[in-house]
């Protein structure tokens, strides 16, 4: 049975050789949104997804800790079954509302939501036409389902334009999936062009704003609210497991029929609900997220403050300033030795390799979050810095040791 592992296996064992295991990584414990202890050591965490810092909001604190006591640890049931506590129908018409929705569905988790509604969504004449960097739950739910499934070039509006074309002659309904903010170079889809794409075609159009929810749009609302597609949008997903700090996932739509999916969505229906304590701290991130606006604003200046240290130190990173920076590598042991004296030097960033990767690269992903210190942020670039400098990736000589 394991056989098949063995390229795997091999490769696994070169990324532990060089240290510490960076898929492996256990926090003793976590003292705030920003700061760990590993083996007694503080370490500074910028690879969380906690782009608000909501994880130890007093707030969310007090509603979940609430919640467990009145309402125990777990529902052991699923939302059809007994798995609905008026909390869930709550945070159902909670989302709705935040995102101007006529309807939303809660799934356990925002990797449960695609793979529902993706394989539920499209039958078998239908066509998913996916940005081809979608995250691995968007193209696991197209798996899943029986649609047949269109790639198109990476925020590529005239790639999809012209795979539409070729489709034009076929029966079934054509969904385009589109991410807001992608996680591994944070840049954002060109949404606009893409609903136009939509408006032109007769085509649906989900938008994926997992990484956008609370942190892009005037009023956090994501990428939508952003670019000002509201009406173009059919259907929007995303999950509680980032700006929220918590866990859980989710599908808005106004669709009249979609209360339907409930009992069509195999990954709603056949597991379990999310626990009270969970809704609960959910609901109140939703609370935070309209009551705090300077969250984002601090977000947004953090971003901007490490993206500016960064770029200047002669890193490539990705195509726009977001919370996610990343800085790309084409050598995938010269970034798990990079990840290793970065985690030595008290810095957590997340590393990513191929092929989990856009173009095949190698990346060391920071996430900032708005509860970062300007200080944070600087002594971790200032590290950052150093230990590229030492590996020949940051300054000057970074063209040429990198090519
Ligand atoms: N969609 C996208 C675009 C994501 O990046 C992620 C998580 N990385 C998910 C869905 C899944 O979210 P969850 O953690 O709630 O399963």
């Amino acid at each position: 049975m394991f056989g098949k592992f063995a390229s795997l296996h091999e490769a696994y064992g070169r990324v532990r050789q060089a240290g510490a295991d960076p898929f492996g990584v256990a926090f003793d414990e976590v003292v705030s949104p920003t700061t760990a202890r590993i083996g007694g050591r503080d370490i500074l965490l910028l690879g969380t997804n906690n782009y608000l810092g909501l994880t130890f909001a007093p707030e969310a604190i007090a509603a979940a800790s609430d919640a467990l006591h009145r309402y125990g640890t777990g529902t052991t049931g699923s939302r059809i079954a007994n798995g609905t506590y008026a909390g869930h129908a709550e945070l159902e018409r909670r989302v709705a509302r935040f995102l101007g929705r006529r309807d939303a569905m809660v799934f356990t988790t925002g990797h449960q939501a695609n793979l529902g509604i993706l394989a539920t969504l499209a039958g078998r004449e239908d066509h998913l036409l996916l940005d081809a960097d979608s995250h691995a739950s968007i193209y696991d739910g197209a798996r899943l389902g029986s649609a047949s499934v269109t790639r198109f070039r990476h925020n590529d509006p005239g790639d999809l334009a012209r795979r539409l074309r070729v489709l034009a002659d076929k029966p079934g309904d054509r969904l385009i999936v589109v991410e807001g903010l992608y996680s591994m170079l944070g840049d954002v889809a060109p949404l606009r062009e893409i609903a136009a794409i939509k408006r032109e075609t007769g085509a649906y159009l989900l938008v994926d704003e997992a990484h956008s929810l609370g942190v892009l749009g005037e009023r956090g609302r994501g990428l939508i609210e952003a670019a000002g597609v509201h009406d173009d949008v059919d259907f929007v997903v995303g999950t509680f497991s980032k700006s929220l700090g918590s866990i859980g996932g989710f599908c808005a739509s106004d669709h009249a029929g979609f209360d339907l999916l409930r009992l069509a969505a195999r990954s709603y229906m056949f597991t379990a609900s999310l626990p009270p304590s969970v809704v609960a701290s959910v609901m109140t991130g939703f609370d935070l997220i309209d009551q705090r606006p300077q969250l984002r604003a601090q977000l947004s200046a953090n971003a901007a403050r490490l993206h500016a240290a960064l770029a200047a130190s002669g890193f490539r990173l990705g195509p726009s300033v977001s919370p996610i920076v990343s800085v790309r590598l084409r050598d995938p042991a010269l970034a798990v030795t990079f990840w290793n004296r970065l985690l030595s030097a008290g810095i957590y960033v997340n590393l990513a390799l191929p092929p989990a990767t856009p173009e095949g690269e190698s990346l060391l992903r920071s996430s900032v979050s708005a509860a970062h210190s300007f200080a944070e942020l600087d002594r971790a670039a200032a590290i950052i810095t150093a230990i590229g400098q030492e590996l020949g990736i940051a300054g000057p000589q970074a063209a040429a040791a990198e090519s």
